[in-house]
């Protein structure tokens, strides 16, 4: 049997209309669709007349009958709560009274999934089961959506189908629900992608509206199916696998990508009546329960009356409060009392605290009159606060030396030419390089773009194959899917497991593809997890492969020894390390560099240029085009010397002890879901990402901004990774060396108050 026997007529997409027609006459509005089979699931025959009934697993097929590369399928069923996923799933299906079950199958198993299922319609009479059969290989040709799907691992065919069945289904259908029950998920990405089409249906609210779920989850449902089985005590499973429910995302509207999930509280009427009702920020909230606990400003309330909202009437200033500053304070006292109960404050934290207290005062912005006592800073990851050594710097240069480099015989921009050189070589000790091994760029994605350049254009050709962690950031996976999409070579994504590391089989079996080029964060910027890119990239150059580390998260929390990464090249940013916007470097190996060429050419990559020719200025200095950033080289070059003076190792012991802080404070708290594992012993950097029940991600983050707790919400630009698992997107926390206790414990008062104005 031919892969051209089972090209998809126009009959076979069809079909679904005239069915589901029937069915709507028949069963009323609500329709489901199962997605449940293709070529790499063993065929489940369920009795959809008896669901208490044990399924007949049907494996192999029938002897003969061949898929993909030609070898009989025998899969193992995937179970979902003890049960083959198939199965709970109808279950669940029946119990939220979904009228019609489409069960989607390859044209290679159809007969057997066909005849199970008009098996049970025959024997049951009036059956909703109906069989849609696909080929998804011959789909890929034709869907539009194209490579850029195959990053979140879809068969496209399933997207595809997906994508025919909303076009012929939604018009007259009020509840779609796709399920699926393999390994390959369809994930809210491809969902996003048919809520764009459901959207030529105005009358429909259907397929995009989705949960949060487990990864490998192997269902995705609507909001209304979710609620339906919530009302029924059914609970929702949570991104790290344990049974908690987990938030509902709302509307269509906000489904996906960054753009589109920017609510603000102002469309929510108790938050916005909270947070307008507030004259104090979450730190003053803390700093007021603490008063409160010790006696003060209260007018001398007990401690027994702490923590009732109507024990506390005024604030440390007198003023009369209102029933949400109350609110807060009540919530900061029942922290800290679980601080206390919990035995959080150890010798460790206090060391971190008196540290981060110490380090706090050598940055401006957080002692400035609009943010001292008033901002907990919890955004590093993605900019950290200048320093004032840093800032001193880059001001003494551009006030007293301020002269282009390199060109100037006069004693301004011999001094300018020196502090530049000066800085280079303070910024390559910093990290552990030889001289003239960096090229500074704007920033990590400049630096991530010149290896895609100036080696991808001659050494990646058509059908090479480029390996990506899924977790990567936008800007060390985009510059190299475009890569391949120029040269017709192939991008293989590398998976995480539930815990949040990479999955290290699935990575050493893509080095068995042998690959040209590998790319990997350090620190990935959502899990916050330090990955064994030494041990990666041993392996990756075993089979012939250049490795490209992203240091970006890296930098400003650990040491950093570029030469011992035994990586190709290392990317990363000066505002990613107390340092200004503007200026980023890319390491390069000599190796790597052998095999590159500059991009172009211009004032700054040559030393001398005849009629004709010109010699290029040495190693990665010829990848520096025009006026390099000078005063930024000067103020990051600085910001090394801060670092340096506190010692990595004290940054990394600060970072160490507030992230456990912060993991139990967030465990403490009802509805939050840390995503990936961080009660590990190894490589805590400061870096946390989580989810709030019933609260967007965006939503979080306005209302704490709106407290003074400044976090992250979103994609964090790692949008395929939150798709794969899930989830719409996370919030965010992050710490700098200044960050304090009392930081995080006046994010946790910020989430939980608004948690609670979100239930309301
Ligand atoms: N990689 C990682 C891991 C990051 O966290 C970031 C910034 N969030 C980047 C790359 C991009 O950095 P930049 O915007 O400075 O180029």
């Amino acid at each position: 049997m031919t892969r051209e026997d089972h090209q998809p007529t126009n009959r076979q997409i069809e079909r679904p209309k005239r069915e589901v027609g029937e069915l709507h006459r028949v069963c009323g509005s609500s329709v489901g669709i199962v997605l449940a089979f293709d070529e790499s699931t063993t065929p489940l025959i369920v009795n959809f007349e008896d669901p208490d009934e044990e399924p007949i697993v049907c494996a192999p097929v029938e002897d003969g009958m061949s898929v993909g590369d030609g070898k009989p399928v025998a899969r193992p069923v995937q179970m979902y709560k003890g049960k083959p996923a198939v199965c709970w799933a109808v279950d669940a299906m029946r119990a939220s009274q979904m009228t019609a079950v489409f069960v989607v199958t390859s044209p290679a198993l159809s007969t057997a999934v066909s005849h199970a299922v008009y098996g049970t319609k025959r024997k049951g009479g009036g059956s909703n089961v109906q069989v849609v059969e696909i080929d998804r290989h011959a789909l890929v040709e034709r869907t539009r959506l194209g490579a850029n799907f195959e990053m979140f691992g879809l068969p496209f065919g399933m997207l595809e189908l997906a994508r025919g069945l909303a076009d012929s289904l939604f018009e007259g259908y009020d509840n779609v629900v796709i399920l699926e029950s393999d390994a390959v998920r369809i994930t809210p990405g491809h969902l996003y992608e048919l809520c764009l089409d459901a959207m030529e249906h105005p009358e429909v609210e259907a397929v995009p509206s989705w949960i949060e779920c487990l990864r490998r989850s192997p269902f995705l449902f609507t909001r209304d199916f979710l609620h339906g089985l919530e009302e029924r005590g059914i609970a929702a499973v949570g991104p790290n696998g344990f049974d908690r429910p987990v938030p509902l995302v709302k509307t269509r509207d906000h489904v996906f990508g960054d753009e589109l999930l920017a609510p603000s509280p102002a469309e929510h009427p108790v938050a916005s009546a909270f947070l307008d009702e507030c004259t104090i920020g979450a730190l003053e909230a803390l700093r007021l329960a603490r008063a409160a606990e010790n006696g003060e400003g209260d007018g001398g309330e007990s401690a027994d009356a702490v923590g009732s909202p109507a024990a506390i009437g005024t604030d440390a200033a007198g003023g009369s409060m209102s029933d949400a500053d109350r609110e807060l304070v009540a919530i900061a006292q029942g922290i800290l009392h679980a601080r206390e109960a919990n035995g959080d404050r150890n010798a460790d934290l206090v060391w971190a605290d008196e540290f981060g207290r110490r380090c706090k005062l050598d940055f401006p912005l957080l002692n400035d009159r609009w943010h001292k006592g008033k901002l907990a800073y919890l955004d590093s990851a993605a900019t950290c606060q200048r320093v004032d050594v840093s800032l001193q710097a880059q001001r003494d240069f551009d006030e007293h030396a301020n002269a282009n480099v390199y060109r100037g015989g006069y004693e301004l921009s011999k001094r300018a030419t020196d502090e530049f050189g000066r800085a280079r070589r303070r910024i390559e000790e910093f990290i552990g390089s030889d001289e003239q091994r960096i090229a500074f760029t704007a920033n990590t994605t400049g630096a991530a773009n010149l290896v895609a350049q100036a080696w991808g254009e001659w050494n990646i050709g058509e059908g090479d194959l480029i390996v990506i962690p899924l977790a990567e950031h936008h800007s060390n996976m985009l510059p190299f899917t475009m890569l391949a999409e120029r040269k017709r070579a192939e991008v293989e994504f590398v998976p995480y497991g539930p815990d949040g590391r990479l999955d290290q089989q699935a990575f050493s079996a893509a080095l068995e593809r042998r690959p040209k080029l590998v790319c990997a964060a350090l620190v990935g910027n959502v899990f916050g997890i330090v990955e064994p890119v030494r041990e990666m990239a041993k392996a990756a150059h075993e089979v012939g492969a250049r490795f490209l580390v992203d240091a970006a998260q890296a930098l400003s929390h650990m040491k950093l020894d570029v030469k011992d990464l035994g990586a190709d090249w290392v990317t990363m940013s000066g505002h990613k390390g107390y340092g200004p916007f503007g200026i980023g470097a890319l390491w390069i190996g000599d190796e790597a560099f052998d095999e590159m060429d500059p991009l172009g050419g211009g004032g700054g990559v040559v030393t001398h240029v005849g009629v004709g020719s010109y010699r290029l200025r040495p190693r990665a200095l010829q990848y520096e085009m025009g006026t390099p950033p000078i005063s930024q080289a000067i103020a990051w070059a600085a910001a090394c010397d801060y670092l340096d003076g506190l010692g990595m190792d004290a940054v990394a012991r600060h970072d160490c002890a507030l992230t456990r802080y912060l993991v139990r404070g967030l465990h403490m708290l009802d509805g939050v879901n840390v995503v990936g594992d961080h009660d590990r012993a190894d490589g805590q950097v400061g870096l946390v990402s989580f989810t709030v029940r019933d609260v967007l991600p965006a939503e979080l983050a306005a209302f704490a901004g709106r407290l003074g707790v400044d976090m992250r919400s979103g994609g964090h630009c790692a949008l395929p990774l939150h798709a794969s698992v899930g989830l719409i997107g996370t919030g965010r926390i992050s710490f700098g060396v200044h960050t304090t206790s009392d930081d995080i414990d006046a994010a946790l008062v910020a989430i939980e108050a608004c948690r609670r104005a979100y239930e309301r």
